[in-house]
C-alpha cells in the first residue's frame, strides 16, 4: 500500500466547499465515477461518466445503454460500501436519488426499517416480514439485534423513562395507508411485554385498538382499515416498569363534509378483501367486555349506530319550484326518532325547517333539499362522534380505575401526515398546520440533540445554522393578521364569500414570505414540506359548526342516552353544560371549526413538549396496497412531506459524518508515509487530516471524534480506493 501511495502523492483530494457538496461533479467527471442522471422521464438512474464534451457528458447506464446529459443535472452517487447502510446519515452524498435509492434497496431486501439520524423510517412491507413477537423483543431488549426497528426505539424509551424518570413520546406521521396504526400496534406490543405483569392491565391497553378501529376506521381508496380519528394514548408506569393504565385521547377532526361521509348502503363496498366480518365482531364484543363497558352500555352504543344509519336512509319530497322540502313520512324517520329519543314530528320539524331570529320574532323558514340533506346528515355525524368519544371516555374509566398513577408515561402519537393533493382545501389546511407545529417540534429537538453532542465533544456549534418554520407557524397564528384569525373574521361575516376571503388574505399577509399570492380564490403557502396551493372553495362553510341551535337542543331533550353520550363533546365549549338548556346555550356559542382544532393542537403540543420525544415516519412504497413495488416518485413526495429530506437536509448542513479517532486512524492510517503508530488516535487523526490537506472549515476535531462536512469521508474513500 505504501508503494502505491509514493506513486499517487497525498494532496490530490478534490477540494470541496460546502455550497458545492452536490455538485463536485468535476472530481466525479475526471475519476469516471458513479453517478446519479434523469436520461428519462424524470426518473433518477445510476451510470458511470464515460466521457464529457462541453456541458455534456455521456454516460452508460447499467442497462447497457449510453445517453448524453447535461453535467450540471450529474449527481455523485455513493461508492459501493455505502450500498443499503442502516442510517442514511451514513451515506457520503446525501443528495435525494442516494437517499431515495437506499430505501429502496433495503426494501427489496425486506429491510422494514430504515434511520435517518435519530429518526426511525418504516416502508411499509404491506405482507407479513417476520420481525416481530417474543423472540424479536427479546433479542432487542438484550441488544443482541441492533438493526432500525420500532423496538428499538421503544426501548430506548422505555430505558429513558424509566432511568432518566423523563415522559417519553413516540411520534408518529405520516400519509394514510403508510402503516401509522399498525406501527403504534408494534409499539405497543413491545412496552406491553415490558411492562406486563401489572395484573393483566397491558392486555387492556391493547384491546383498546380493537374498539377505536371498529367504530373511528374505514375503508377508504387508500387504505382499507383508515383511521378516521388522530389518537395519543399515554401508557403508564408504576416505579418497578409495570403498566399500571393507560388514559387515550382522539382527535377527530370531524372535518368531513356530509356528501363525504358515506352512508354503508352508497358505498358500494361491503366486503373487503380477507377480511372476516364475523370474526371480527366476535373480537370486538371480546374487547368491549374487556374494558368492562357493560351489557347496558353496549346496548345504547347500538342503539345509537342504528340510528345514525335510519337516519341514513330518511329521504325528502320537493314541495315547490324553490326546491324546498317536506320530509318523507316513512319508517326511516320513524325508527330513527324512536332511537335517539324524540318524537317524529319533532325530527321532522328539525330537518326541514330552520327558524331565524326577525327582530323580536322567530320565524321559521322552510330548508331546500340540499338545506336538508346536510342537517340529516350532520345530525348523524353528531351523534356518530358523540358516540366515539362516549365509548372513549368509557375505555378510559376503565383503563384507569383503581390505578395510582405514578407518573411515569410513554405517550404513542398517531396523527396524519402532511398532506398536498392536486386540490387542497379545508381539511388539508388544518391537517398541515398540525404538521408544521409538530415539525417544529422535531426541528427543535433535533436542533437540541446536535447541539448536546457538540459541546460535550468540545466542538464549536454556533457555526451550524439551523432554519426555523416559524415564519411559517405566525402566518397561521398570528392575531389578528393570520390565516385562522381572518378565516374567522370572515366566516362571522354574513356576506363573505370564497372570493372576499381569498382577497383579505392577500390584503394582509402578503408581507409574510410563506404567503404566496392568490389567484382566481386560491391561494398558496410555502410550508416546510413544499408549497401547497389552497382553494378557498367551501373554507368559509366548513369553518362555521355546522349543527343548528335547535338541532342541538332536539337532541338534547331526548329522552334517550344520547344527552350524557354528547355531553362529552359539548363540555369542550365553555359554558359548563349541566343542564339540559345550557347545553343547547353553550352550543350556540361555539367555536369556528379551525379556531377549535387549533386550541387542541395547542394542548396536544404542551403535553408533548413535557416528554422527550422519539420519531418514526411511515412510508407507503405504493398505491396499490400490494407488496414488492416501489413507486419511486411516491415514495420521494412522502421522504419531502414527512420531513426526511429536512433531516438529511439538516444534517448536511452541520457535520454528518462521524467517526471516533480510533476508526478513523484505523481507516486511513495506512494512508500516511510514516509509521505513526506510537501517536494517540486524536494526534493520528489530524496528522491525517494535514497530510490530505482538508480544508479546516470542512472538518471539526472533537475530543472522541472527527466531526465532517458531507462528501468529506466519499473523497477519503476514493483516495483509499485508488491506494
Ligand atoms: P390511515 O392514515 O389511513 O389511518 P395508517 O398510516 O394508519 O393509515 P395502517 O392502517 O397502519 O395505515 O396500515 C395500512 C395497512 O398496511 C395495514 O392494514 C397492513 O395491511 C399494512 N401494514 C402496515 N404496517 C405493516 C407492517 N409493519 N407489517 C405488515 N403490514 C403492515
Ligand atoms: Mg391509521
Amino acid at each position: 500500500d505504501n508503494d502505491k501511495l509514493a506513486n499517487s502523492p497525498p494532496g490530490s483530494l478534490p477540494r470541496f466547499r460546502e455550497s458545492e457538496w452536490d455538485d463536485n461533479v468535476g472530481y466525479f467527471i475526471k475519476k469516471k465515477l458513479h453517478v446519479w442522471c434523469r436520461p428519462r422521464n424524470g426518473l433518477w438512474e445510476s451510470g458511470q461518466i464515460q466521457s464529457t464534451s462541453g456541458e455534456k457528458a455521456s454516460v452508460l447506464l447499467s442497462d447497457g445503454n449510453v445517453v448524453t446529459v447535461p453535467t450540471q443535472e450529474l449527481l455523485p452517487a455513493n461508492p459501493d460500501i455505502l450500498e443499503g447502510v442502516d442510517d442514511l446519515i451514513q451515506l457520503s452524498y446525501l443528495n435525494e436519488p442516494s437517499v431515495l435509492h437506499n430505501l429502496q434497496y433495503r426494501y427489496s431486501q425486506d429491510i422494514t426499517y430504515s434511520k435517518a439520524g435519530p429518526v426511525l423510517i418504516a416502508v411499509n412491507p404491506f405482507k407479513d416480514v417476520q420481525l416481530y413477537g417474543n423472540d424479536y423483543v427479546t433479542a432487542y431488549r438484550q441488544k443482541l439485534l441492533d438493526s432500525p426497528h420500532v423496538y428499538a426505539i421503544a426501548d430506548i424509551a422505555y430505558n429513558e423513562m424509566m432511568t432518566d424518570e423523563i415522559n417519553q413520546s413516540i411520534i408518529i406521521s405520516g400519509e394514510s395507508g403508510s402503516g401509522k396504526t399498525e406501527t403504534a400496534k408494534i409499539a405497543m406490543q413491545y412496552l406491553a411485554a415490558l411492562g406486563g405483569g401489572g395484573g393483566g392491565i397491558e392486555s387492556e391497553v391493547l384491546q383498546t385498538s380493537c374498539i377505536l378501529e371498529a367504530f373511528g376506521n374505514a375503508k377508504t381508496a387508500r387504505n382499507d382499515n383508515s383511521s378516521r380519528f388522530g389518537k395519543l394514548i399515554e401508557i403508564h408506569f408504576n416505579a418497578t416498569g409495570k403498566i399500571c393504565g393507560a388514559k387515550i385521547q382522539t382527535c377527530r377532526l370531524r372535518l368531513k363534509r356530509a356528501c363525504d361521509y358515506k352512508y354503508l348502503n352508497q358505498s358500494d363496498c361491503l366486503e373487503i378483501h380477507d377480511v372476516d366480518e364475523a370474526k371480527k365482531f366476535h373480537l370486538l364484543m371480546g374487547a368491549l367486555n374487556t374494558v368492562r363497558i357493560c351489557k347496558d352500555d353496549q346496548d345504547h352504543a347500538f342503539e345509537m349506530l342504528a340510528a345514525v344509519l335510519w337516519l341514513g336512509n330518511i329521504s325528502f319530497l320537493v314541495v315547490d319550484n324553490e326546491n324546498h322540502i317536506e320530509v318523507v313520512d316513512d319508517e326511516a324517520v320513524t325508527n330513527a326518532a324512536g332511537l335517539i329519543g324524540c318524537s317524529t314530528q319533532d325530527l321532522m320539524r328539525a330537518l326541514s325547517t330552520h327558524s331565524i331570529q326577525a327582530g323580536n320574532d322567530k320565524v321559521a323558514k322552510r330548508l331546500t333539499r340540499q338545506q336538508a340533506i346536510d342537517t340529516r346528515d350532520s345530525i348523524a355525524k353528531f351523534i356518530y362522534a358523540s358516540l366515539f368519544e362516549w365509548l372513549v371516555e368509557k375505555i378510559n374509566l376503565a383503563l384507569a380505575m383503581g390505578k395510582q398513577h405514578t407518573g411515569r408515561s410513554i405517550s404513542i402519537l398517531d396523527i396524519y401526515g402532511f398532506e398536498s393533493f392536486k386540490k387542497n382545501s379545508f381539511e388539508q389546511f388544518c391537517i398541515n398546520y398540525a404538521n408544521e407545529r409538530l415539525q417544529q417540534h422535531f426541528n427543535r429537538h433535533l436542533f437540541k440533540l446536535e447541539q448536546e453532542e457538540y459541546e460535550l465533544d468540545g466542538i464549536d456549534w454556533t457555526k451550524i445554522d439551523f432554519e426555523d418554520n416559524q415564519d411559517c407557524l405566525d402566518l397561521f397564528e398570528k392575531k389578528p393578521l393570520g390565516l385562522i384569525s381572518l378565516l374567522d373574521e370572515e366566516s362571522n361575516f354574513p356576506k363573505a364569500t370564497d372570493l372576499t376571503f381569498a382577497t383579505k388574505l392577500k390584503q394582509h399577509l402578503s408581507a409574510n414570505h410563506c404567503f404566496k399570492g392568490e389567484h382566481g380564490g386560491a391561494f398558496s403557502v410555502r410550508h416546510y414540506a413544499g408549497e401547497v396551493v389552497y382553494d378557498t372553495g367551501e373554507f368559509l362553510e366548513k369553518n362555521r359548526d355546522p349543527l343548528h341551535s335547535e338541532t342541538i337542543q332536539l337532541l338534547s331533550s331526548s329522552t334517550s342516552r344520547l344527552p350524557q353520550m354528547f355531553a362529552t363533546v359539548l363540555k369542550q365549549s365553555k359554558k359548563p353544560a349541566n343542564s339540559l338548556i345550557q347545553l343547547g346555550m353553550s352550543a350556540c356559542q361555539k367555536q369556528s371549526v379551525a379556531t377549535k382544532f387549533k386550541g387542541q393542537l395547542f394542548k396536544l403540543m404542551q403535553q408533548l413538549e413535557s416528554t422527550r420525544p422519539h420519531f418514526i415516519r411511515c412510508i407507503k412504497p405504493n398505491s396499490k396496497q400490494t407488496p414488492g413495488a416501489f413507486e419511486k416518485d411516491l415514495v420521494l413526495e412522502q421522504l419531502r412531506s414527512c420531513g426526511v429530506l429536512e433531516v438529511v437536509r439538516i444534517s448536511r448542513s452541520g457535520y454528518p459524518t462521524r467517526m471516533t479517532h480510533q476508526e478513523f486512524t484505523r481507516r486511513y492510517g495506512f494512508l500516511l508515509p510514516e509509521n505513526n503508530a506510537c501517536e494517540d488516535p486524536l494526534s493520528s487523526s489530524v496528522t491525517i487530516l494535514q497530510q490530505f490537506d482538508i480544508l479546516p472549515e470542512m472538518y471539526q476535531v472533537g475530543y472522541t471524534k472527527l466531526y465532517f462536512r458531507a462528501g468529506q469521508i466519499g473523497a477519503l474513500e476514493d483516495v483509499r480506493k485508488q491506494v
